[in-house]
């Protein structure tokens, strides 16, 4: 189903379509919706996410014979609770404590995803995918709804914070794509754009829906 198949004088000419597969929301260990609780999003499942998540991410790469991207929120992976010390990265500031999320199945996984590059990409998504002040949730982890980029420093520790967490947890190298949590991104910045701040750390490819996206120049030819 994923290939254009055309016949020419008894040669067959097979075209792959153009299309690239992104799952975003992957790296959730609790299901639940806790957006009521001030809590993420998440995925809306109603039981903890496992290893047979992935197997079936997996099947659906072999399946349509593409390598599919997953857009991952890495904070449940804290081994060692790193988050209580970056701001606004979680609901609970300071208290943050990831134990419900530290198990065998982070090792499991980890493993499986490093043996399994070949279907599934590690993309950036976030930390926690949303913003917390005071408390206090606001749409997204790197943009406001306005399209208003959080400031550098904060951008900085957020990255590095995902960039530790890939290492403790012994994924894959540093992802080449990012894709903005809820949509919320800026571009025509120059290097004040989050972009320049992204290529510092080996991430070239923004994937997103650019109409949503706070245009500050236009977009480039
Ligand atoms: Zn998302």
């Amino acid at each position: 189903m994923s290939t254009l198949q055309v016949a020419l004088n008894n040669i067959t000419i097979s075209l792959p379509m153009p299309i690239f597969l992104v799952i975003e929301d992957v790296g959730w260990w609790q299901g639940a919706d806790g957006s009521a609780d001030k809590q993420p999003f998440r995925t809306g499942f109603t039981r903890r996410h496992c290893l047979d998540d992935y197997r079936a991410l997996d099947r659906l790469g072999k399946k349509l014979h593409m390598r599919v991207a997953l857009g991952m929120v890495l904070g449940e992976w804290g081994r060692t609770n790193l988050l209580k010390d970056i701001a606004g990265a979680t609901w609970l500031g300071s208290g943050w404590d990831n134990h419900i999320n530290q198990g065998k199945w982070l090792d499991e996984t980890a493993r499986y995803l490093y043996n399994h590059q070949d279907t599934l990409e590690i993309a950036m998504h976030g930390l926690c995918h949303e913003f917390w002040q005071d408390g206090l949730m606001d749409r997204s982890e790197f943009h406001d709804s306005n399209g208003t980029m959080r400031s550098e420093q904060i951008l900085r520790s957020h990255l590095e914070a995902f960039g530790t967490l890939l290492a403790h947890n012994n994924l894959p190298a540093r992802p080449r794509l990012f894709i903005p949590p809820a949509l919320h991104h800026s571009f025509g910045n120059g290097k004040k754009s989050m972009q320049a701040l992204l290529h510092g750390y080996g991430i070239d490819y923004v994937v997103t829906d650019f109409s949503r996206a706070r245009q500050y120049g236009p977009t480039p030819a």
